[in-house]
């Protein structure tokens, strides 16, 4: 009796380990996706001439993590490989990784714990949004395209010194429930529920600025109405939770 017991208790214990060890090769098989993804927007971001080759930061969470998987220090869009990607818990400890970890990753990380409909940030030097940004201006809901997908107003955040808690304080209150807000005197800050989406927001976000800074140079643009507002935010929250 005791023989078959311990021979239970071993198929077991096997069989937990088996498991484990699946789900751990599976859970590493997305990290290294996510990473991929992670590249392709360094590229993306660079060559769409939305920020220089080391200026801004590109993260995404890990699903059922307490993780983010984000862009070094410092380190060209350009040239960024899955190896330069660091891993850094929700506590601010890096968890993988060799290089230094962009000196953002307070303000990438208070976003996350803010928002947990969240999955990626980006941070961008884009020229019209640093436009607005150094005059500490917001961006009004004045065209459609930035209610549905941003969800209204691109509001000015308070300054806050590069890399400081007063920072990422700041662009999450400044960020509420929309999915972009100006840094001031530094740059723009969008999010997404995967990098994809975050990398639109961040293209919609310089156009609307392209488009304001334009239209204030020839007269003064004509904000939306509000009943289009408010009905164009309803949209905004299906499309911002939405995975395409
Ligand atoms: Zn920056």
């Amino acid at each position: 009796m005791v023989r078959r017991s311990s021979l239970v208790v071993t198929k077991a214990g096997n069989v937990g380990v088996e498991r484990n060890i699946m789900s751990k090769k599976k859970a590493d098989a997305i990290v290294t996706e996510l990473k991929k993804k992670v590249v392709e927007t360094c590229r993306a971001v660079y060559t769409s001439g939305l920020t220089g080759k080391r200026a801004g930061n590109i993260s995404t969470r890990i699903p059922n993590r307490d993780q983010m998987i984000i862009t070094p220090s410092h380190y060209g869009h350009n040239k960024t490989e899955v190896g330069d990607l660091l891993v850094v818990n929700f506590d601010g400890s890096l968890a993988s990784g060799t290089r230094p970890p962009s000196s953002e990753n307070r303000m990438h990380l208070a976003v996350y714990k803010a928002r947990p409909d969240v999955g990626a940030v980006i941070h961008t030097h884009s020229a019209y949004a640093c436009v607005l940004a150094v005059n500490r201006m917001s961006i009004p809901p004045f065209i459609d395209e930035m209610v549905p997908f941003l969800g209204g107003e691109i509001a000015i955040a308070d300054y806050g010194m590069p890399g400081s808690d007063e920072l990422a304080a700041n662009a999450v209150k400044g960020l509420g429930d929309r999915s972009a807000v100006l840094l001031a005197n530094h740059g723009v800050l969008c999010t997404g529920k995967n990098l994809e989406k975050a990398l639109e927001a961040a293209e919609i976000a310089e156009h609307t600025a392209k488009v304001y800074v334009t239209a204030l140079t020839i007269g003064k643009p004509i904000l939306l109405p509000d009943d289009a507002v408010d009905l164009q935010k309803s949209a905004y929250g299906f499309l911002r939770d939405s995975a395409d």
